[in-house]
């Protein structure tokens, strides 16, 4: 059947490279936020990042403050990580045994999050959360689990319910191919309200596995709980033998080296990481006492696994980004240049007469037209998508790459203090001036 096993007819090449993309790769994109659907327009191609910047396939520079949606935190192609995967590329690629940098990248991430006293690593996010549930299911022999409209923890099934993120910005906060069985395991809350814990604690005492949280939420836009939310969160869970796992996939080694854990002094059963631990290389983690990662495979009955886990070259680019924020610690410059991004935000919005909530915290924003603060994502969806869109492109008209969705945070690197961040501030500010 030689038809079957004919390549594609090659047919007239189109001319721009999105075109081509969409022809061959659903939506043009490798992951749905990246098409741009929720401002409008087509993506740009990015030919090359250094620092603060991206060049893209057009020959334009931009001021990036998605920063590859978190990773890097020390802006991009940083000399220093680019240096230590050259030199894990001398003695290859993958191994698919143990070797040293996975010790090191578990050694360095235990040190700064005492809660983690094991961790496993993985290759992305989404299979942190998902081994994370697994394991909490195994671990308690509880199925059901809590999660947070709002909150996105990646892409496993249990997961996706009402998650914000991009599967919030195409309009479809439950994906299609998720079993109505699977997802009546999960039960949704809203964020940042402590009497619907209560009820559904005391509806369902001993039924819950787990709670899974973006302790500050980074998927419908930035949103940070109320004083005592988490602390409540942590004692009603540990009152029910359920077990709390901290998503900071996103605010790990981002908001303060231990996380959101360090800020708020509030120790998680298990935690899942990913994002700036593989220095822009694809890891994740998840780790937590050792009495419940000993129930993972090999020396437990919960299965876990991964051919490129503990990827050699990954784990040099995370263990680098690792030793430079230790080495910089560079949290309180990050805060500075947040501070000044939220100012400038906002006095540009009062000057023009225009609602604007800019919760900030480190690094991490994002820009809510809304005229009252945003705690949960019933108050995000309130918020003016239609003006977010129009900010980006005006934005991006003036070189300053803004997440392409009101719901997601913005990201600040180590690489814009200095000109790149009083540019894009000035730029901002009359970008939102032209609305
Ligand atoms: N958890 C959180 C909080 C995230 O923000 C993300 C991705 O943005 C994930 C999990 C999933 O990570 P990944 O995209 O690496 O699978």
């Amino acid at each position: 059947d030689n038809e079957r096993f004919s390549p594609n007819p090659i047919e007239a090449q189109p001319t721009s490279l999105f075109a081509r993309a969409e022809k061959r790769i659903p939506g043009g994109v490798n992951s749905p936020v990246r098409a741009f659907r929720s401002v409008g327009g087509t993506p740009f191609f990015v030919r090359s990042a250094q620092g603060a910047t991206l060049t893209t396939e057009d020959g334009r520079e931009l001021i990036d403050f998605v920063c590859t949606w978190g990773p890097a935190i020390h802006g991009h192609n940083h000399p220093r990580i680019r240096a230590a995967i050259a030199d894990a590329l001398t003695r290859g690629t993958s191994f698919g045994a143990p070797h040293a940098g996975e010790v090191e990248l578990a050694e360095l991430i235990t040190k700064f999050f005492p809660s983690i006293q094991k961790v496993r690593l993985c290759s992305s996010g989404t299979e942190a959360t998902m081994s994370a549930i697994r394991l909490a299911r195994g671990f308690t022999g509880r199925d059901r689990i809590i999660k947070f409209s709002g909150c996105y923890h990646g892409h496993s099934d249990s997961l996706l319910i009402k998650a914000g993120s991009g599967a919030l910005t195409h309009g479809h906060p439950d994906s299609a191919g998720i079993p109505a069985a699977f997802a009546r395991e999960t039960l949704v809350l809203p964020y940042n309200d402590c009497s619907a814990l209560d009820a559904v604690f005391t509806a369902e005492p001993d039924t819950i596995a787990a709670v899974i949280i973006e302790p500050y939420c980074g998927n419908v836009g930035f949103i940070i709980p109320d004083p005592g939310y988490l602390a409540h969160l942590r004692k009603l869970t540990a009152k029910h033998g359920t077990l709390l796992i901290f998503d900071e996939v996103m605010t790990g080694f981002r908001l303060a080296p231990g996380g959101v854990q360090e800020l708020e002094a509030i120790t998680p059963d298990l935690s899942c990481l990913g994002k700036i631990i593989g220095g822009g290389l694809p890891v994740g983690a998840f780790g937590g006492r050792s009495d419940i990662m000993d129930a993972l495979a090999p020396s437990g009955p919960v299965y876990q696994a991964g051919t490129l886990s503990g990827n050699p070259l990954a784990v040099a680019a995370g263990i680098a980004a690792l030793l430079l924020l230790e080495e910089l610690n560079p949290y309180a410059q990050l805060d500075t240049l947040g501070r000044q991004l939220r100012d400038a935000a906002l006095a540009a919005a009062r000057a023009k007469g225009i609602p604007l909530q800019v919760p900030q915290c480190g690094s991490m924003f994002s820009l809510f037209f809304n005229a009252e603060p945003v705690r949960d994502y019933a108050n995000a969806l309130k918020s003016d998508a239609a003006l977010y869109a129009r900010l980006f492109h005006a934005a991006l008209a003036r070189g300053v790459y803004l997440a392409p969705s009101a719901y997601e945070a913005g990201f600040i690197s180590t690489a814009h203090a200095g000109e790149a961040i009083d540019r894009a501030c000035e730029q901002i500010s009359a970008a939102i001036h032209e609305l």
